[in-house]
């Protein structure tokens, strides 16, 4: 299948998820994730109108983010302490923030570097920490006090992963991101859903969904 092909599969299974919903199919991004997809296929992606895409990993994104300099990529994968320079410099976005010391490093390392660089905050509700990163909700309120409303790491939203077989999960992420809402007083923007559950993120009412294989295809990793 072509990539066109699929991104028009694509549409329209955001266009129907909407319609269930009764939301503006405007309001729900679909940010292309290009982890371990080539070169040639972002280019193809690119020239379809797509800006910004999203990537697992600080080396990898960094490379692509060279390659393509007017295309902005945005970090997914969780982050080292030891990476976070190298983040800044390549990433337009980092949206696996999750924990204190990081964001006192990224605070530390935006300033030195002269840059803005929105972020989001990667939330784990289901005690998935050891896999796959996020913050405990206990954690956050230190953790968004640690960003200090720095002007250089703007806090955009919350980004989260949930375990496929909750089916709860996607409600309570956005229940959390009205609580935090109403305490910050700024609006926050909810980052979840992937090719395989986009609808019911939508239905739960993501603004952003993260869509690798649905829209590039099968991922193809080095043997
Ligand atoms: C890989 C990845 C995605 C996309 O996954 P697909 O199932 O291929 O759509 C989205 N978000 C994160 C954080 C990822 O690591």
């Amino acid at each position: 299948m072509s990539l066109t092909d699929r991104i028009e599969g694509l549409r329209t299974r955001i266009v129907r998820a909407c319609e269930a919903a009764n939301r503006d199919p405007e309001g729900v991004e679909l940010l292309p994730v290009s982890k371990k997809q080539p070169l040639t296929l972002i280019q193809e992606a690119a020239a379809l109108g797509f800006t910004r895409f999203g990537e697992n990993y600080v080396q990898e994104g960094a490379d692509k983010a060279a390659a393509f300099p007017d295309l902005a990529f945005v970090l997914l994968g969780p982050l080292q302490r030891n990476k976070a320079k190298s983040a800044l410099q390549h990433f337009a976005e980092i949206q696996s923030l999750d924990r204190l010391d990081l964001a006192e490093r990224l605070r530390r390392l935006a300033e030195e570097l002269a840059v803005v660089r929105p972020v989001w905050i990667q939330v784990d509700l289901w005690d998935e920490a050891t896999k796959l990163g996020g913050c405990a909700e206990a954690d956050l309120p230190a953790l968004i006090a640690a960003l200090g409303d720095d002007p250089r790491l703007p806090l955009r939203g919350l980004m989260a992963i949930p375990p496929p077989e909750d089916e709860g999960a996607f409600a309570q992420l956005a229940a959390l991101r009205d609580r935090l809402q109403q305490d910050l007083g700024c609006p926050l923007r909810l980052s979840m859903g992937m090719s395989a559950d986009l609808e019911a993120a939508i239905a739960a009412g993501s603004d952003q969904i993260r869509i690798g294989t649905a829209f590039f295809g099968e991922r193809v990793y080095a043997r």
